[in-house]
């Protein structure tokens, strides 16, 4: 990864680095610069002058289409929660496949489609683990979440779920928000996405108040992404094209967000 700061590299090149990338942007906020990760080249970009976002450098112009694509999260901050994880698997599926890896898997994909629009992603697990540790109460592991989301003063929080119920035959997509305006945007545009996209049973974008939705200071939502009880919808959450399809959705709905 390098570093420009008005149009001239700093020597050196770092490996890329989620805390590096948040301390950059972080100061950047402080000090009134612009700052604009262009995930593509592994290159960040400062504007020491102003706020306003720094122009990519000329020799990548010339793919206006490239730039497009590029820019359009420049400088957002998104943070990722892949829901349970490590010593907490969620639900599992009638064939044994668990929530915690469905989520994970989505999430990791839904991080590369969000990387490659400019974006800076802040994921709260990035592998099977708990997040906070494997002793904690189900209360402190959500807190961690919420506190990685707060401390990089994340733009958007996303936690991804499995639903389950006791009757097989329940189906469909459902994204929770906690009621505020632009939440609630948020949910509507993702649940509308992704219900089309996946062609499940549209239930929704619904009013809940769970702890990660509370607690978080930016807009937020939970995307229960489909039945894992179901086992059709169990099919869909364990297949790689299901999981691809979820990932571009959820992307899909937060490009519209930026939009409107
Ligand atoms: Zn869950």
């Amino acid at each position: 990864m390098r570093i420009m700061i008005d149009g001239r590299y700093l020597p050196g090149s770092a490996r890329v680095n989620r805390d590096l990338l948040i301390t950059l942007r972080n100061m950047a906020k402080a000090l009134n610069w612009g700052i604009r990760y262009d995930a593509q080249h592994e290159l960040v970009l400062i504007n020491s002058k102003d706020s306003s976002m720094p122009p990519l450098p000329v020799s990548q112009q010339a793919d206006d289409r490239i730039e497009d694509e590029n820019a359009r999260l420049a400088g957002k901050a998104i943070c990722l929660d892949p829901g349970h994880g490590g010593s907490d698997p969620g639900a599992t599926g009638p064939t044994g496949t668990l929530e915690k890896d469905n989520t994970l898997a989505i999430a990791l994909l839904l991080k590369e489609k969000l990387e490659k629009n400019g974006a800076i992603v802040i994921m709260t697990r990035d592998a099977d683990a708990d997040v906070a540790h494997a002793e904690a109460s189900a209360n402190q592991g959500l807190e961690a979440r919420v506190e990685a989301a707060n401390q990089a003063e994340a733009d958007l929080f996303v936690s991804i779920h499995n639903d389950s119920f006791t009757n097989n035959t329940a189906a469909g997509t459902t994204t929770f928000h906690y009621g505020d305006k632009e939440s609630t945007k948020l949910a509507n545009l993702v649940q509308r996405t992704l219900a089309e996209n996946l062609g499940t049973k549209n239930r929704g974008a619904r009013f809940a108040s769970f702890y990660v939705l509370r607690y978080t200071n930016m807009p937020a939502i939970l995307v229960e992404v489909a039945f894992i009880s179901n086992p059709v919808e169990e099919m869909l959450l364990s297949s790689v094209d299901g999981r691809d399809n979820a990932a571009v959705s959820i992307c899909e709905g937060i490009l519209k967000y930026f939009k409107v």
